[in-house]
């Protein structure tokens, strides 16, 4: 049994196993541990990672690609425009408003969203992980950059569930990170004593993520986070291919930015140019053959030169990394140390700000393309019972501060506006508050964001408390709801329940039992402080480790006089609904299935052409059944064998399976009697031999 990690990149995914011997990484059908996060479209079939990389500049409208930061978005969302910009494929706005990504696909015209094209490539990380672990998957860690607010983590669940994955956690990027670097430190510190404070810096290809943690023997908290979503090594790229543009217009007289497949192959190009220049500091040669109208394009660019070019760039990654240090409230000398792991943490510049900011150099103690992956792959076997590992306890944090809205109460005026901030910013997660409110009528609560969040609605859900009803004499009841930021980073209203006075209720509020009935259900690793918000009060006492529902073990007295009732919720928020959900997964089971019926198709157009040449060399005057043949049999033989050849390359290159089977057992009931026939001959004279011999 095992269970995986998967780290979702802008640009590569990486997958990790967590297995009886330890962690290690998946190589996949190209053995590459990275797996673009790439997905293509042909007449035939989907074609997903590696192969579908490899043939973005020849099928660009059909190979897709940068579609992790459009999940969860809609289509006239600046941001989603300012990514349109990176993407040389049809993006449509659908008539609902969401995003819709055009392709041509089995010779029809297709649409798909973000979200079902990264249950695609979830699919292929499942199918990667299925082979080189020889058994089914379906539980896993899936990572996510720490600032998705709630509709970008929801789209992300839909999808695996579309890829038939179940998460065990959306487990932030940061946060994964941090726990591949504490779980094998042998030397941090004891509870009591100070921690050890450690920043990362994670610089990929689409953002950047820097965060502090505080560690001790088995345990982590993530103590502050900043993120730039809008940064990441491809910015670079563009910045540096624009560069050559304006170039090669003046010595060329081209415009590349005006031709897609030719920026494309710019853009590729300057990406190697960008990591020549993290190596070397000396001025580098940069050309492409044939690159427009049969030009081949000669420039240079030495690493100060892009430096500059990209100053803009580095003032951010300062500005992020400052942000984080005054977040933590560390001071830099109380810091131990700043790992850095993502591609673009390569750059010399990057390591240098990190070095002026935090007076130490940027340290390399993790594998920085693997780390993710392996954390993920690490917290799916603390929560799964199918691996066992030692455990390391993490508290996340929550990014964004949440607040809540709901109606007023009956003694409140009608406009009233009633709002409580439930998590204020970097809010230990995850973590459940109840609050508590006095109605007598069912009533609504809206959550949202607040602050700046990188998402252009701070909507977060609308929940109708259903069922409520009058006490005695129209009285309020007192109703309990409870909010949660879950193991995901999603955030809910997860329950609510009342208790309800009962008729016969004439003693006073003090003598109250109640009868809780709405356990918190538990989760293995959760650590669940709960904390009274009673509006009246508004009071938050967050008692670490300790759930509200556990101080509640009334005494037992003499009368009930109330009961505590669930209430129904109606949720609205985002994410598919349960139907849409189906039907997505239905046509993912059937685009597998299509897939695996070609893949099928090719395997016997493959054997039937390997065992044509393999006949063929067989039967050649001086080969191996050369003695097993009459010369008539043999050239009539030889003749069919070219004919299926040619076939193979005309008529036959593109035919059904069945096809194919039956022309290869047609020539393989000839083949196969010559292979007999020379078996028993052996056979034979091997017989004679030890008779022979014997004698
Ligand atoms: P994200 O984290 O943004 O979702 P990702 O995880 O796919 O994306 P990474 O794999 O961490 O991103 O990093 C990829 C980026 O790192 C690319 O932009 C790539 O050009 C850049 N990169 C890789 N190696 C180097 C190098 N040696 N020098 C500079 N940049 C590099
Ligand atoms: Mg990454």
């Amino acid at each position: 049994m095992s269970v995986i990690g998967i780290d979702f990149g802008n640009e590569s995914c990486f997958i990790a196993a967590a297995r009886a011997g330890g962690i290690e990484t998946i190589a996949n059908d190209y053995s590459l541990r990275a797996t673009p996060s790439c997905v293509a479209f042909s007449d035939r079939n989907r074609i997903l990672g590696v192969a579908a990389k490899n043939q973005t500049v020849t099928n660009m409208k059909n190979t897709i690609h940068g579609f992790k930061r459009l999940i969860g978005r809609e289509f006239k969302d600046p941001h989603v425009q300012d990514e349109l910009k990176f993407l040389p494929f049809d993006v449509s706005e659908n008539p609902n408003g969401s995003i819709g990504i055009k392709v041509k696909y089995l010779n029809e015209d297709k649409v798909f969203s973000p979200e079902q094209i990264t249950a695609m490539l979830l699919t292929k990380l499942r199918e990667t992980s299925e082979i080189a672990l020889q058994c089914n998957i379906s539980d896993c860690v899936l990572s996510v950059p720490s600032f998705f607010t709630n509709a970008e983590r929801k789209a992300l669940l839909d999808a695996a569930k579309v890829a038939g994955l179940r998460v065990l956690r959306l487990f932030n990027e940061t946060t994964s990170t941090a726990l591949t670097y504490g779980i094998y430190k042998q030397d941090l510190p004891n509870p009591d004593d100070a921690p050890r404070n450690v920043v990362f810096v994670d610089l990929g290809h689409s953002s950047l993520q820097v965060f502090a943690c505080a560690f001790h023997k088995e345990k982590l908290k993530i103590i502050a986070s900043a993120a730039n979503p809008y940064l990441g090594g491809r910015n670079i790229d563009y910045k540096l291919a624009k560069h050559f543009c304006q170039e090669f217009k003046q010595k060329y007289n081209i415009e590349p930015e005006s031709n897609p497949r030719a920026f494309l192959r710019l853009l590729t190009e300057v990406e190697k140019l960008k990591k020549q220049m993290s190596a070397n500091s000396t001025k580098l040669p940069f050309g492409i053959e044939c690159f427009m109208n049969d030009i081949d394009v000669k420039g240079e660019m030495a690493r100060t030169q892009m430096e500059e070019l990209c100053s803009d760039y580095f003032e951010s990654v300062e500005k992020t990394l400052k942000e984080c240090l005054e977040k933590s409230k560390l001071s830099v000398a109380d810091i131990h140390s700043v790992e850095i792991v993502g591609g673009s943490s390569r750059i010399p510049a990057v390591k240098g700000l990190i070095e002026k900011i935090f007076q130490k150099p940027a340290s390399t103690t993790l594998n920085q393309d693997e780390a993710v992956a392996r954390g993920c792959a690490l917290q799916c076997a603390m929560l799964s019972p199918a691996v066992r590992v030692r455990d390391f306890s993490v508290t996340d944090l929550q990014m964004y501060p949440v607040v809540m809205e709901w109606d007023p109460s009956p003694n409140e005026p009608k406009d009233s506006k009633n709002f409580i901030t439930v998590f204020p910013e970097l809010h230990a997660a995850p973590f459940s508050k109840k609050m508590t409110f006095y109605q007598n009528k069912p009533f609504a609560i809206q959550l949202y964001y607040e602050g700046n969040i990188p998402y252009p609605s701070k909507f977060i859900g609308k929940y109708q408390i259903n069922d409520v009803k009058p006490g005695p004499d129209n009285a309020s009841q007192k109703v309990t709801v409870k909010v949660r930021v879950n193991m995901d980073g999603v955030v809910s209203v997860i329950s609510a329940s009342m208790v309800e006075k009962l008729e016969n209720a004439a003693a006073s509020e003090s003598e109250t039992m109640e009868v809780e009935n709405n356990e918190e259900e538990s989760q293995k690793q959760e650590q669940q402080p709960a904390a009274a918000d009673a509006k009246e009060e508004k009071t938050d006492k967050p008692a670490e480790g300790v759930a509200e529902d556990g101080d509640k073990k009334a005494e037992p007295k003499k009368k009930v006089i109330s009961k505590t009732i669930d209430l129904t919720i109606n949720a609205t928020t985002h994410g598919l609904n349960p139907d849409d959900l189906n039907t997505q997964t239905e046509l993912e089971g059937k685009m597998i299935a299509e897939d695996k019926l070609e893949k099928e198709r090719i395997d016997a157009r493959n054997c039937l052409e390997e065992y044509v040449y393999d006949l063929r060399n067989k039967v050649g005057s001086e080969e191996e059944y050369a003695n097993y043949i009459d010369s008539e049999q043999s050239s009539t033989l030889s003749t069919q064998l070219d004919e299926t050849e040619n076939w193979l390359y005309e008529e036959g290159a593109d035919v059904n399976k069945s096809v194919y089977i039956s022309k290869l057992d047609e020539l393989k009931a000839i083949g196969e009697k010559i292979r007999l026939r020379k078996i028993d001959y052996d056979d034979k004279t091997k017989a004679f031999e030890n008779i022979f011999c014997s004698i």
